[in-house]
C-alpha cells in the first residue's frame, strides 16, 4: 500500500483548495448572507455584489492567469459553488452562468485574439456574460434549435432567432442585455434534420441584439435574472465567430459536463445548509417536554439527510477530481452526479422544512428558499430525464464502466 493516501481530504485536496474555501466562506458570511432574503423577495440580481466577486478573482476561475483568470481546476469551481450556494443559490446561478458557461467556454474554445480581447473584461466583472442555448420550443431537444446564422460575403454573419430562459440575459430591471453572449446558432442542417452548430460572441451594442421579456414569478433562483434574448438581423463580425462553422457541438458537450458538475456542487451547499438548520432546530425545539430530536421520526429525517449529504459530497468531489476541463468524455458521471445530488438536495431541504414545522415554511428560516432553489437544479442544465437517458445510453455503449 502506498503511503499517505488515507490523509486525502477529498473536498480540500490541497492547501490552495482549503484556502480558497476559507476565503469564499468568509466573503459569503459577511457579504452574501445579509442580502439574500431581500433579493429573493424582490426578484433582483445584486450586480454590485457580483462585481465584488471579480475583485476577489473569482469571475474567471478556470481562465488562464495571463487573461485575468485564476487558472484553477474543477475542484475549485465545486468549492466556490458549494460555498456560495450554502447562502444564496440564486446568486450562485448568476455566477455559474458567467463563470462556468461564458468564461470557461471562451477560455477553452475561443481564439487567442478573442481571449485577449474579451477575457480580461469578464474576469474582472466589467462585463457580464451569459450562454444562449435553450429556446422556447427547444430545450432538451437542443439540436432542434431554430436560431440561425447566415454568412455574408465580407465574412460577417446575420443571426436571427430567440433564446429563452437565459440566466444573466438581462442584468437589471431596465432590460439591459448581458454584455456578451456565448450564442449557439444553427449554420447548417444534417441529413437527420439536426442543427449543425456554430458559436458566436454577441456583444451589447451589436445591431439587432436585445433582451426580450424578463421572466418574473419564478419558483426559485429569484436572485438571478432569467430573460429572453432577441436576435433580429443581428450582424456579428467575422472575428466573433468561434472556431470553424458547424464544429460547436463539441464545445457544447464539453461545457455541459462542466455545468452539470457545477449544478451538482450547488446541491451540496444547499444540502449542507438545510442539514445544519434542521439539526440545530431539533435541539432547540421542545414538544411534549422533550427535544424533538428524541422522536424517532425526526431522527429518520436527520439520519437520512446526513447519509445522503455525505454520499453526494463524495460523488461530487470524486467527479471533480477526475474531470479534465480540456475535453469532453465525462458524461456518465457529470450526468450521474447531477441526477443524484440535485434530487437529494431537494429532499433534504424538504425534510428540513418538515423538521422545522411552521417556521420552516417562512423565509426568515431560509430552508423554504433552499427548497425552491433546489427544484431548478432538476431542470436547468439538463432535466433529470435527460440524465437518465444519457446514462442508460452510455452504459449500453460501455458496460465495462460498471466493473471498473
Ligand atoms: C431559471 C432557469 C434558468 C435557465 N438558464 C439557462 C441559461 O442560462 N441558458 C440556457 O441556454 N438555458 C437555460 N435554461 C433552460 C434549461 O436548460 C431548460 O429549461 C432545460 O434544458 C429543459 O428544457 P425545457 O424547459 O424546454 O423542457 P423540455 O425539454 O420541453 O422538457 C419537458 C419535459 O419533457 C421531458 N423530456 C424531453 N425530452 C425527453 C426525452 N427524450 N426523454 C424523456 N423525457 C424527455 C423533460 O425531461 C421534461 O420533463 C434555464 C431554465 C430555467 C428555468
Amino acid at each position: 500500500m502506498g503511503e499517505g493516501w488515507h490523509d486525502l481530504d477529498i473536498a480540500n485536496p490541497t492547501d490552495e483548495h482549503a484556502m480558497l474555501r476559507r476565503m469564499v466562506r468568509d466573503f459569503v458570511r459577511e457579504e452574501v448572507e445579509p442580502q439574500t432574503l431581500e433579493h429573493d423577495r424582490d426578484e433582483r440580481f445584486n450586480l454590485a455584489l457580483f462585481r465584488k466577486l471579480g475583485e476577489l478573482g473569482l469571475l474567471g476561475l478556470t481562465a488562464p492567469a495571463e487573461y485575468g483568470g485564476a487558472g484553477m481546476d474543477a475542484t475549485s469551481v465545486v468549492i466556490v459553488n458549494e460555498e456560495i450556494s450554502y447562502s444564496d443559490p440564486g446568486f450562485c446561478l448568476a455566477f455559474l452562468a458567467h463563470d462556468q458557461l461564458f468564461v470557461n467556454n471562451l477560455a477553452h474554445s475561443g481564439s487567442d485574439e478573442q481571449k485577449a480581447r474579451i477575457l480580461p473584461k469578464v474576469c474582472s466583472g466589467e462585463w457580464i456574460g451569459c450562454l444562449g442555448m435553450s429556446e422556447a420550443d427547444h430545450g432538451t431537444d437542443v439540436l432542434g434549435m431554430q436560431t440561425n446564422a447566415v454568412p455574408r460575403d465580407d465574412g460577417s454573419w446575420v443571426v436571427n432567432g430567440r433564446k429563452m430562459w437565459i440566466t444573466n440575459g438581462s442584468i437589471d430591471d431596465d432590460g439591459t442585455p448581458a454584455d456578451v453572449v456565448w450564442l449557439y446558432a444553427r449554420t447548417g442542417t444534417d441529413d437527420r434534420g439536426r442543427a449543425e452548430l456554430t458559436t458566436f460572441l454577441v456583444e451589447r451594442g451589436m445591431p439587432g441584439y436585445s433582451a426580450g421579456q424578463k421572466i418574473h414569478d419564478k419558483l426559485g433562483m429569484r436572485a438571478s435574472t432569467t430573460s429572453e434574448l432577441l436576435f433580429e438581423d443581428c450582424v456579428v463580425p467575422a472575428e466573433n465567430a468561434v472556431g470553424q462553422p458547424g464544429e460547436s457541438m463539441i464545445h457544447l458537450m464539453r461545457n455541459l459536463e462542466h455545468e452539470r458538475l457545477g449544478l451538482a456542487a450547488m446541491s451540496v451547499g444547499i444540502a449542507r445548509r438545510c442539514l445544519a438548520a434542521m439539526n440545530a432546530y431539533a435541539s432547540e425545539r421542545e414538544a411534549f417536554g422533550r427535544q424533538i430530536r428524541d422522536f424517532g421520526q425526526i431522527q429518520r429525517h436527520i439520519g437520512e439527510s446526513w447519509a445522503e449529504y455525505r454520499a453526494m459530497r463524495a460523488y461530487v468531489y470524486d467527479t471533480a477530481r477526475q474531470l479534465d476541463l480540456s475535453e469532453a468524455g465525462h458524461r456518465l458521471d457529470s450526468d450521474g452526479v447531477k441526477l443524484f445530488a440535485t434530487t437529494a438536495a431537494k429532499g433534504i431541504a424538504d425534510r428540513a422544512i418538515q423538521v422545522m414545522g411552521g417556521y420552516g415554511y417562512v423565509g426568515e428560516y431560509v430552508v423554504e428558499r433552499m427548497w425552491r432553489d433546489a427544484k431548478l437544479l432538476e431542470i436547468g442544465g439538463g432535466t433529470l430525464e435527460s440524465h437518465q437517458k444519457n446514462i442508460t445510453k452510455d452504459l449500453s455503449r460501455n458496460p465495462g464502466a460498471i466493473e471498473e
